[in-house]
């Protein structure tokens, strides 16, 4: 069984509606229909299937970054602060690279444990 790739199948071909904030020919940056986390959330991702950072190409990634590097001075400006954070292994749920570029309310807190 093939997994499930929001991103290749609903995402990128625009099957269904996003708030699509920046794009280039190989990338797409966009708020999802349901926010993620935080009080802003933008996803960003190569338009061609890459499956996880592990397996991303330097040109590729040059502009990926380029792009999360456009909205995160975005969010950053707007917000005053964001985290910008992709997934691997088993902590990635959807095989299609993708990096959070997150605000506000609800992102994760990366403090230091008490005990
Ligand atoms: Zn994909």
């Amino acid at each position: 069984m093939s997994e499930p790739d929001w991103y290749c199948d609903q995402v990128i071909p625009r099957a269904i509606d996003v708030d699509v904030v920046a794009e280039t020919d190989d990338v797409l940056a966009f708020r999802p229909p349901i926010r993620g986390f935080g009080t802003e959330h933008v996803i960003v991702v190569p338009k061609r299937h890459v499956r996880s950072l592990l397996e991303l190409d330097p040109a590729l990634g040059a502009e990926l970054l380029r792009v999360t590097q456009d909205v995160a001075r975005q969010v950053v400006d707007a917000h005053g602060g964001c985290q910008v954070l992709t997934t691997l292994g088993d902590e990635q749920h959807n095989r299609h690279l993708h990096l959070h570029v997150a605000a506000g309310e609800g992102v994760a807190r990366f403090v230091r444990r008490k005990d």
